[in-house]
């Protein structure tokens, strides 16, 4: 059993906490935000991410979890103190390290015997070094301690079982001693022969970016081709089902729609251009993903507006906020562009997500109207973009939706629906590389 410190209790912190209690560790979760730390004293989970409550719930029973904002305690205690706070773009498109700087401080002064300290937090390359920096700049004359970088490829509504059974675990290090302790954190893993890669901390965290980079250029790569398919009358679903079956490109992150958001692929890969940046190099690759992948809200208004003409005094509504389905998460969620851009040209906004409504209401604060359920909202709307691709969404009553709407036009962003299924339906459909042969 080995003591843990786990500094940020968001998606990724919180998610680690509970599970690393799971695999029989002793971990304190801090959190400098006192309201979330309250939540979690009473069960209550402050996010939404499937099956993570039970976990929590589990292992705060068997005394293995526990909450605290009081970081000086719970850090001077612990065999290993994970960092897992924010690391938000900064305005130039870098990475905002105020976070992971202060907590790397204040674990300094607490530290009195060998401690490892693990940066979780997704940072550039040199951050890991720059932790060890301040931590020895301000910790006691006779504590030691090591640095490792230990990225977390967790995705968002899948996360507990995802930090169960990850593909790997990357673990960046110099001291064989820091190795050890991190093996016997992921024991548990270790033992299901989970493949633990031990690089340097440079390597490490350049492997998360590479990874990140390489998902949102693939995304990026079939909107592309997506887009051609739309040109030259081919469908892009055929498309990446033929490509799919070669093993050289495997069938995940081909599907086509208004491409990625979230807390990652987007604030890393800017990241990442901005790093290459600095060194003078552009990053021609990325770059071009990225912007591939900025440019497809713009194309999903524009086939909106097709339809609708000038939105001013239209109302339209969106199925789905949150970037993804099976999470709350709404940094850089597709919707909010939307949202904004509708409401800026005029446009009545009205919008249902299962989930993310709560926290679209405490985070973005935009006039749009909130229905109970898809119906409700659909009541009076000239047209509804399907943003999220929530299990729900999948099988509409287009009957009642007729009825409820004022107009029939559908965008779907995500291509959940057929243009063949909507035409039947009586509806004017729009998807994402359906050409017309
Ligand atoms: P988050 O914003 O959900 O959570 C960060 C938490 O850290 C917040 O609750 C905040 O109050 C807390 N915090 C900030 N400073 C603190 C301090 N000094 N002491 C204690 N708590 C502090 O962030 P997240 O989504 O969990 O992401 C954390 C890191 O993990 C980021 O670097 C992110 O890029 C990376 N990451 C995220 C995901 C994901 O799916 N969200 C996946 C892999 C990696």
């Amino acid at each position: 059993m080995i003591k843990i410190c786990m500094i940020g209790t968001g998606y990724v912190g919180l998610v680690s906490g509970a599970c690393l209690a799971d695999f029989g560790h002793h971990v304190v979760c801090v959190d400098i935000d006192a309201e979330r730390i309250a939540k979690l004293e009473q069960g209550e989970i402050p996010i939404y991410e499937p099956g993570l409550k039970d976990v929590v719930a589990n292992n705060v029973r068997a005394e293995r979890l526990h909450f605290t904002t009081d970081l000086a305690t719970a850090a001077k205690d612990a065999d290993v103190v994970f960092i897992a706070v924010g690391t938000p773009s900064s305005a130039d498109g870098g990475t905002d390290l105020k976070y992971v700087f202060e907590a790397a401080k204040q674990v300094a002064q607490e530290l009195s015997k060998y401690t490892v300290i693990v940066q979780k937090s997704t940072a550039p390359v040199g951050t890991a070094r720059k932790i060890a920096a301040i931590i020895n700049e301000n910790k006691p004359k006779e504590a030691e301690f090591d640095v490792v970088s230990n990225p977390e490829f967790l995705r968002e509504g899948s996360a507990v079982g995802d930090f169960r059974q990850p593909d790997r675990v990357v673990i960046g290090c110099e001291s064989t001693r820091a190795a050890d302790c991190m093996r016997a954190v992921y024991r548990a893993l270790y033992e299901r022969d989970t493949p633990i890669v031990l690089t340097s901390l440079e390597s490490a965290e350049m492997i998360k970016y590479a990874a990140n980079s390489f998902l949102a250029v693939k995304i990026s790569f079939i909107n592309e081709i997506a887009h051609i398919c739309e040109l030259v009358g081919a469908n892009i679903d055929e498309v990446a089902h033929g490509m799919g079956f070669d093993k050289r490109i495997g069938n995940k992150f081909l599907h086509a729609g208004i491409g990625d958001g979230g807390s990652c692929l987007p604030k890393d890969v800017s990241s990442l251009i901005h790093v290459a940046g600095s060194k003078g190099y552009e990053a021609p690759l990325v770059s071009a993903a990225h912007r591939i992948n900025y440019n497809l809200v713009d194309r999903a208004l524009e086939k909106l507006t097709k339809h609708t003409g000038n939105v001013k005094g239209k109302t339209i509504g969106l199925l789905g906020l949150a970037f993804k389905p099976n999470t709350d998460d709404l940094r850089e969620a597709p919707a909010l562009r939307i949202v904004h851009e509708l409401l800026r040209q005029g446009a009545r906004v009205k919008v249902f997500d299962p989930v993310a409504m709560d926290n679209f209401k405490k985070t973005v604060k935009a006039p749009v109207e909130y229905g109970r359920n898809v119906y409700e909202m659909a009541a009076d709307c000239d047209a509804l973009i399907l943003v999220t691709e929530w299990n729900e969404f999948r099988e509409l009553d287009f009957n009642r939706l007729k009825h409820t709407m004022k107009g029939n036009i559908f965008i779907d962003c995500r291509n959940v629906y057929t243009p063949d299924r909507l035409a039947a339906k009586g509806f004017t459909y729009e998807s994402f590389g359906r050409g017309k042969p």
